[in-house]
């Protein structure tokens, strides 16, 4: 069976073939990806934050952006952005050097005294530490994200974060054209917004509800479900609520569901 943290090995965690994300059978493809290097320098844009760990008081830097250095170009359906110098999906995602514990920046310090003891336990005891170099490959990031996914499980968090984790993975995957593993990240990441629309509370991190059932529609869409997708789309686009921005996004991407919807059944574009 398929080990979606194959990449964590050599960190110290060997177990994990039937880890599961999200209390489901896990699928996906073998690891074949290669790791693409930031072309551009990126001294500018950079800098060292500095971090405490909250599971073993190590003090230590990752580099983050400079606001304001790093001009937007896009965003694709899902979201996901393009910056023209640096990816900042790339250094989102923070590693304590000494014991292992990794989570996204914004859920760093979340912890509590029940999860510092299971992190412990599961993580820091079989972690061979490994120093990142200042400037990350994709191939580091994802690595660094899996075991920020490993530490997420480990803690228990909602199946919200946990998706949010799969969405920025699946990100990383098609920056590298890793077409197999960015969908075997998508479907965890639809997985689990879909669990966390019907049981949990919003935001989950920046995303408010509407935000995400606008993600679950394109989900849907790119994995061709299309009548669940106009569904999803339908009701971000009809609610009193809706910002102006997220209805125009929207109205967008139900044409667009429309449009393949309709090259797939042979029928009319735009066709009800
Ligand atoms: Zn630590």
């Amino acid at each position: 069976m398929h080990n979606i943290f194959e990449e964590l090995k050599s960190l110290g965690f060997d177990n994990l073939d039937k880890a599961e994300i999200f209390s489901a059978e896990a699928k996906g493809k073998k690891a074949e990806g290669t790791p693409k290097s930031q072309e551009v320098s990126l001294d500018a844009i950079l800098y060292d934050k500095t971090y405490i760990c909250p599971i073993c008081d190590k003090v230590f830097t990752s580099k983050a952006i400079r606001s304001g250095k790093n001009r937007l170009m896009s965003v694709d359906t899902d979201l996901k952005p393009k910056y023209d110098r640096v990816d900042p999906n790339i250094y989102e995602c923070i590693v304590c050097p000494k014991c292992g514990y990794a989570a996204l920046g914004k859920a760093f310090t979340t912890v509590s005294p029940k999860q510092l003891s299971w992190v412990k336990e599961q993580i820091c005891s079989k972690y061979k530490g490994r120093d990142y170099p200042g400037i990350l490959t994709y191939e580091d990031a994802i690595e660094r994200y899996k075991l920020a996914l490993l530490t997420a499980v480990v803690k228990r968090v909602k199946d919200g974060e946990k998706a949010y984790i799969c969405l920025k993975i699946a990100w990383l995957y098609r920056e590298i054209n890793d077409v197999k593993k960015e969908e075997t990240f998508l479907q965890y990441a639809l997985t689990g917004f879909l669990n966390a629309y019907n049981n949990e509370r919003f935001p989950i991190f920046e995303l408010d509800e509407l935000t995400t059932a606008y993600i679950i529609a394109d989900l849907y869409r790119r994995f061709k479900e299309y009548d669940k997708a106009l569904q999803w789309v339908g009701f971000v686009i009809l609610e009193r609520n809706v910002s102006l921005k997220l209805k125009t996004r929207g109205l967008h991407l139900k044409s667009l569901i429309r449009e393949e919807k309709a090259k797939v059944s042979g029928g009319e574009p735009g066709a009800k």
